[in-house]
């Protein structure tokens, strides 16, 4: 019989949740045994429910980027609290934080708050498909937008087919406008264009992916999308749910210099509450109710302790020097994990844009959908659980990026690679 409260609380769990938790990566099914249930968490670390702490590179999968439980966040969120949770009225407090997200984001000139990743990208698609009055859109294989039917689909048989679904329950007329089509594939996304760009309502893409572990974007891609995309009419949407304020104030559209015209933000804009948002021209936004046609709302949208939370955060991150040190903490754990694989002589490499990093068993960073499925998961999945062992947390699957947050220091970056080094000993 088992002591461990985590086997304890996951089969209470799997008795009332199916399979146990509430959003399915944290089962650790890719991985497999039981998943860490978590008891409170500070800086960079958490605790487990048997009392193990662990070196945290998950952040609550993105939004921790000052560290848990920053004091400055935790108190603006008890001061908002103590003064009423939810008013479904306006409040000052979203009047800041879209002055913040305006005057930081380089191509947002008015922005809707919601809250939660998959709402803003499924809002943003249809504020596209109802600017240009167009139904089909663009994707592309391995990234991940949320969970909205026409977003949960891959790519058909054939070269530029339309997808199929990904879940059970979408319906085929649903994903039967949405082509999917190979990241960093810029004839692919010319074919397309030629074949139906007057069809086209959007292209929505993650600028540096993070849903099919870290996949970085070709500067020729962004700008073939870029162009294609107002050459035919067509609206360039950055889903910067994960990569926005994390990989450099303002986001890959201000790392990289291209400006989509809708944006969808999240994570670290709540700081870890409840806050995401969708944002471009105020021409565009003019299309939302209540002014426009196209329909969004929200009960708790706007909800003043989660905006509390995120305004904190919005103010730490733009602390002088910031995104260089998590970028330098990116780089430093990248670089030491990948000498200490090399020393141990196992194949792998890793790779970093600003606090976001990616873990490969591969020769070289993967570029492509098909390359990153190409690794060794049998490699990571020994790797997970031998690091989760020496008390480091990493993505519970070989898909998912990692993330540094401002409290990794170099010397918990060290420790880190201290007991990677050992991990590695036995790998190969
Ligand atoms: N878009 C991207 C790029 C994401 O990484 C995620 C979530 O991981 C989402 C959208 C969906 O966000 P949420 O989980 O808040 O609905």
């Amino acid at each position: 019989m088992t002591t461990s409260q985590n086997d304890i609380l996951f089969a209470r769990a799997q008795k009332t949740t199916p399979g146990g938790v509430n959003s399915p990566v944290r089962a650790f099914r890719s991985v497999g045994g039981t998943p860490r249930f978590i008891t409170r968490a500070e800086g960079p670390y958490f605790w487990d429910a048997d009392g193990k702490r662990y070196i945290d590179y998950i952040g609550s999968w993105g939004p921790a980027i000052v560290g848990h439980a920053h004091p400055e966040v935790i108190k603006a969120v008890q001061d908002a609290a103590a003064l009423g949770l939810s008013f479904g009225a306006p409040t000052e407090g979203e009047v800041l934080m879209a002055e913040e997200i305006t005057r930081l984001v380089p191509s947002i000139e008015q922005v809707r708050l919601v809250s939660s990743g998959t709402e803003a990208t499924m809002s943003a698609l249809r504020l596209a498909r109802g600017a240009t009055g167009r139904d089909k859109i663009v994707k592309f294989e391995g990234c991940y937008h949320g969970h909205a039917d026409s977003l949960l689909v891959k790519a058909g048989s054939g070269l530029l087919t339309f997808g199929n679904p990904t879940s059970a329950g979408v319906p085929e007329d649903f994903v039967k406008h949405t082509l999917v089509l190979d990241y960093n594939n810029v004839e692919q996304l010319k074919d397309a264009f030629d074949s139906f760009g007057s069809e086209i309502a959007c292209v929505i893409v993650e600028p540096v992916a993070g849903n099919m572990n870290l996949v970085k974007a070709t500067p020729a891609f962004l700008q073939a999308m870029r162009e294609l995309c107002t050459q035919h009419g067509a609206l360039l949407i950055f889903d910067e749910v994960m990569c926005g304020f994390r990989v450099a104030l303002g986001g890959a559209q201000a790392l990289y210099g291209i400006k989509p015209d809708l944006t969808a933000l999240g994570k670290v804009i709540g700081g870890g509450m409840p806050v995401a948002a969708f944002g471009g021209s105020a021409a565009l936004m003019q299309h939302m109710a209540p002014i426009g046609a196209v329909y969004q709302a929200g009960t708790l949208s706007g909800n003043p302790v989660a905006v509390a939370a995120g305004m904190t955060t919005l103010k730490l991150i733009q602390q002088p020097g910031f995104y260089q040190r998590l970028e330098a903490s990116a780089k430093r754990l990248a670089e030491g994990l990948s000498a200490a694989a090399k020393e141990a002589g196992v194949t792998f490499c890793a790779d970093y844009v600003g606090g976001m990093f990616g873990l490969y068993f591969s020769e070289t960073p993967p570029t492509t959908y098909a390359e990153m499925m190409a690794g060794d998961r049998s490699k990571f999945n020994t790797f997970f659980h031998a690091m989760l062992d020496e008390g480091v947390y990493f993505a519970p699957a070989a898909f998912e990026a990692g993330f540094v947050s401002a409290q990794h220091d170099d010397a918990i970056i060290d420790a880190t690679i201290d007991a990677a080094r050992k991990v590695f000993a036995t790998l190969k």
